[in-house]
């Protein structure tokens, strides 16, 4: 069982290290070990560095006298790291209807207000992130959750070669982010993420997508493309430039199609319709038109293949959009974000 024999990897030394990267400073880390050995729990860790802090201002607005819990449009659950098998991680979640959802030409959704609930960008919270070896993922299919109805764990996604690759990469995550002047608990483990933090946070679930495809694993470099638009749709709100986020995006759809990384029209569809709507973003008029002539010769052998009706309308929904977007392509307002 090689599984095992990486989490044999984390003896003290490691565990001294995650938890340098999850307490900050090595006092800490002292104390933490003193009361609690060599065994990493995120709930003590929480509670040491709780104690030990000054209140750190909100990103967003504080809360008015009035408001109460419901107000509030996230709620919380817990689940488990598949590769390392740390417990209790916090996984954000928002509650059904509480935020208008409107999305813009690339399908990134953007959160606008109701009336009742607090407007918060969900782009921010939507990756759940393990503190203790940093595996990330937007997606709560990919860790292990209770199964309350039955008492059992439902397993995650992946498969258990994928899983040791990414837990032995948890130190190549954690140099990434000591790199970027962010801390952990501090920055990435926060209730409300900064915009630099929900960049980092999907960076990593990127880390792990690019393992899922060095080892051929469907969909993954699809995955790093929606992964990278949302980096960009964060840059955007916030002010800062997009275009090298569109421009990466582009490259992983690009690879995705070459290497039929996601196999299926409905899926041909969808990614050429994103290369030609990215092209044009980014002033790329070649790239679209090429991706446009390419699209049509999908479109005859979607024709002659004699597919599944609801594959054969999938396809044509995105060949629809396509051709829309590219007749579109001189209106100055083509990309602009989507308003309620
Ligand atoms: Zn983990």
């Amino acid at each position: 069982m090689g599984y095992w024999v990486i989490m044999a990897v984390i003896d003290e030394v490691g565990v001294r290290r995650r938890l340098r990267i999850m307490l900050g400073s090595d006092a800490l880390v002292e104390e933490y070990i003193t009361q609690n050995g060599y065994r990493i729990d995120v709930l003590k860790i929480q509670a040491l560095r709780t104690e030990h802090e000054k209140p750190k201002p909100l990103h967003i607005e504080e809360s008015g006298p009035g408001e109460t819990a419901a107000d509030d449009p996230i709620f919380s659950v817990f689940l488990k790291c598949p590769s390392c098998y740390l417990t209790s991680i916090p996984s954000h979640d928002l509650k059904a209807k509480s935020l208008q959802v409107l999305t813009d030409r690339f399908g990134m959704p953007y959160y606008r207000g109701t009336g009742r609930f607090k407007v918060v960008d969900y782009n921010l919270h939507s990756v759940t992130i393990c503190p203790q070896c940093l595996y990330a993922s937007p997606d709560k299919r990919d860790f292990i959750a209770r199964d309350p109805a039955h008492a059992r764990e439902v397993p995650a996604r992946l498969h258990q070669g994928e899983l040791a690759a990414i837990l032995a990469g948890a130190d190549d995550r954690a140099t990434w982010i000591l790199n970027q002047g962010l801390d952990v608990q501090r920055d990435l483990m926060a209730r409300d993420r900064n915009p630099q933090s929900g960049i980092a946070a999907y960076e990593l679930a990127i880390m792990r997508a690019q393992i899922e495809f060095d080892r051929n694993v469907p969909f993954s470099a699809f995955k790093m493309g929606g992964y990278t638009l949302k980096q960009a749709t964060i840059a955007l709100v916030n002010g800062l430039d997009p275009l090298p986020w569109y421009q990466k995006a582009m490259q992983h759809y690009l690879t995705c199609f070459e290497r039929s990384n996601a196999p299926g029209f409905q899926y041909d569809g969808q990614i050429l319709y994103l290369v030609i709507a990215l092209g044009l973003r980014l002033g790329n008029l070649d790239v679209s038109g090429t991706y446009l002539g390419v699209l049509d010769r999908t479109k005859a052998r979607v024709e002659l293949a004699n597919i599944d009706a609801q594959v054969q309308q999938t396809f044509d929904r995105w060949y629809a959009q396509a051709r829309e977007i590219w007749a579109d392509r001189e209106n100055p307002d083509l990309f602009a974000s989507p308003k309620a």
